[in-house]
């Protein structure tokens, strides 16, 4: 691993306000000293050609789950950084649903300690209540001063609106959102794909798009009511863009993020795999024109981050019957791969645009600083291109699971390093990077 280094001819891209600029950059010591042209270095600084690549603040994805504590045989916060690091992530937000949850302090610091070995900054979403059993609220002020970036009780929905309404109350005060896991459950008790044609012709019990719609339209009202920040995880659904886009027409602090996987794969793919458990997740793969809104909503601005929710499972887990298979595939690794072929390529996002939904909004959406790229500052960054067109293969997976769908799949556009803490790393050595796994 690298410190110092130039990296050569290189296409700064700073998302806000948008500006690009072709030049040389020298980092000593983790901090960008010098930005300029045909630069000369003095010792044995390395030097990398940049030419032809992007140079952006790092990407954060705000919706991972790195399963530590207490399921450390589908993930450890060492193996989800090494595939943050994989996918060209210098920072992402962590899911509470570990074992114990991260429910109190102890937990948030537990986790934010095993982050410390990692260049990756891990930052961890906390619960929204105890045990994330949907009954008591959870001492969020005390969540929040051990380092909990926002509030979710993800993999499972705030339930009960009335503690839906308290959360919110709370988090207006904190400054942090609720980042609420879509879906009233009582309609999909048993579900295991989208509510459609599909799971009617294979007899699988659906989840409908209702589910997902009438969550986000009571929280919507419930933010109206109660003031404080509301952020939609894994937006699937058609109507779900049109609530958030009326809400935010309505100027309410509403907020969206979207799965990569959402824009390229639909409830097709379950009967087309012959049931691969890696096209089952929550929430489900939906209709293709629940996947062309969602790219709409991209373009126009109602969704504004793209995320992933990485969610490793072990082999073991992953190879059972579809139905009792558990929910979630790997998103870190595929991440940029995704967005180049599925939005950049057909011109639905610019590499810009692209770039600000996985760099300043979610750092806005969870009140984080954004890198910036100026002399004298951290270095932060992620280098990439838009243009290299690879199938993705177990080698570049870093995680400790293998559970994608997009094994073998044509990728535009990939990652190449990232610079963060005073590290370089190449995303295609990410696996060398912590050894603890
Ligand atoms: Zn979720």
């Amino acid at each position: 691993m690298t410190s110092n280094l130039l990296l050569r001819g290189g296409t700064l891209l700073r998302p806000e306000p948008k500006t690009t600029q072709t030049a040389d950059l020298l980092i000593r010591d983790g901090t960008i000293a010098a930005i300029g042209e045909d630069m000369g270095v003095e010792g044995d600084v390395p030097v990398y050609d940049a030419s032809g690549k992007f140079i952006s603040p790092g990407w954060m994805d705000m919706h991972v789950h790195f399963r530590e504590p207490g399921y450390e045989q589908k993930e450890t916060i060492a193996t989800g950084s090494r595939a943050a690091l994989a996918g060209g992530f210098t920072d992402v937000a962590c899911m509470p649903n570990t074992d114990p949850p991260i429910h109190t302090r102890d937990v948030v610091e537990f986790v934010r300690e095993r982050a410390e070995a990692t260049p990756v900054g891990v930052h961890p979403i906390a619960c929204v209540s105890k045990k994330r059993a949907g009954e008591e609220i959870a001492e969020m002020a005390d969540l929040r001063a051990g380092g909990a970036v926002a509030f979710s009780d993800d993999g499972a929905p705030v339930q009960e609106a009335g503690l839906m309404r308290r959360a919110l109350e709370y988090s207006s005060m904190l400054d942090r959102p609720i980042v609420n896991h879509m879906e009233e459950e009582t309609l999909n008790p048993s579900g295991q794909m989208h509510e459609g044609e599909v799971s009617a012709r294979l007899g699988l019990d659906g989840i409908p798009a209702a589910s997902e719609d009438v969550m986000i339209a009571r929280d919507i009202e419930l933010a109206a009511l109660a003031g404080g920040d509301l952020h939609v995880a894994h937006l699937s659904t058609a109507r779900g863009v049109e609530l958030v886009r009326r809400a935010k027409a309505r100027g309410l602090p509403v907020t969206a993020e979207v799965c990569t996987h959402h824009l390229t794969l639909t409830d097709e793919a379950v009967e087309r795999t012959g049931f691969d458990t890696n096209t089952k997740m929550h929430p489900p793969l939906r209709s293709a024109a629940d996947a062309a809104a969602l790219k709409e909503g991209l373009a126009d601005g109602t969704i504004d981050a793209l995320c992933t929710d990485h969610a490793p499972h072990a082999s073991y887990e992953k190879a059972v019957e579809f139905t009792q298979a558990p929910f979630g595939i790997l998103g870190l690794e595929t991440a940029w791969g995704l967005i180049g072929r599925e939005l950049i390529e057909p011109g639905i996002l610019s590499v810009e645009d692209a770039v600000h939904k996985l760099t300043v909004a979610p750092r806005r959406i969870l009140r984080l600083d954004v890198p910036e790229i100026v002399e004298g500052t951290p270095a932060r960054l992620t280098i990439f291109d838009v243009s290299t067109e690879w199938t993705f293969t177990d080698d570049d997976i870093g995680s400790k699971s293998q559970n994608t769908p997009f094994m073998g799949s044509e990728m535009v556009g990939r990652p190449w390093a990232v610079y963060s803490e005073g590290q370089f790393v190449e995303c295609s050595e990410a696996g060398c990077v912590t050894s603890d796994a």
